[in-house]
């Protein structure tokens, strides 16, 4: 199975998808947003660091971002396929990985742009649930998405999270964000001619539009 790259703005469904994609192909599922949750946890000045650009919506420099991804792709999970989910999210970012593709002889796979409107990742954002252990995401503002307990997982039955920079203030800095830095990408991949779009809002039909593409 081929890589997957998602690049999308925030709460677009990049982790929806994602997780859907992972149960049925049994690929490795690289959230470079969760790894570096992970590491902001860490009590050390590169902790201290990370922590403070999540909790402001900003990029975590591309070095640091680079060095928890390379060691994450050398798993033995990605052998066979894996989803880049939050990653690249610059062109910087993207030349580094092409560079790194072509050291170890790896393809890039599908680049797959999920186009939604700023109103309704906003809406997204708000009342976005996350399950910790096995990554489903459910929504208690929006009807269809709510989990069926609240604060429960539908799949697993762990406690759902709130992140702590989903909220309206944070959410804008990480839209200014993506506007500046990520948006240039579908330029990018564009004249690559290797961007697939999506502009499908739901996400059983979106997930349908992705498996027609990787079908093809
Ligand atoms: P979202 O796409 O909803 O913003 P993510 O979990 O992908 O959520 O990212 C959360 C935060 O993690 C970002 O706002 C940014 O601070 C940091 N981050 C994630 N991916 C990268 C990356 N590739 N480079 C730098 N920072 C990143």
């Amino acid at each position: 199975m081929k890589n997957i790259v998602f690049i999308a703005p925030p709460a677009a469904g990049k982790g929806t998808q994602s997780h859907l994609l992972k149960k049925k192909y049994n690929l490795a599922h690289i959230s470079t947003g969760d790894l570096l949750r992970k590491a902001s946890l860490e009590e050390s000045e590169r902790g201290d660091y990370i922590r403070n650009c999540l909790s402001q919506g900003r990029l975590v420099s591309d070095e640091i971002t680079l060095e928890l991804l390379t060691e994450r792709l050398n798993e033995s999970d990605c052998e066979n396929g894996y989803i880049l989910d939050g990653f690249p999210r610059n062109v910087k970012q993207a030349i580094a990985y092409e560079s790194w593709l072509n050291q170890t002889q790896k393809d890039l796979g599908y680049v797959i742009f999920l186009d939604i409107p700023k109103e309704l990742a906003q809406k997204r954002i708000v009342g976005r649930e996350t399950c910790p252990n096995c990554g489903a995401v459910f929504n208690d503002q929006i009807e269809v998405s709510k989990p069926k307990q609240d604060g429960i997982c539908d799949i697993c039955e762990h406690q759902l999270v709130k992140r702590k920079d989903d909220n309206d203030e944070t959410f804008n800095q990480r839209y200014d964000t993506y506007m500046e830095q990520t948006e240039p990408l579908i330029n990018h991949y564009r004249s690559l001619g290797i961007l697939h779009t999506i502009n499908e809002i739901d996400k059983e039909k979106a997930f349908q539009q992705i498996e027609k593409i990787i079908h093809e």
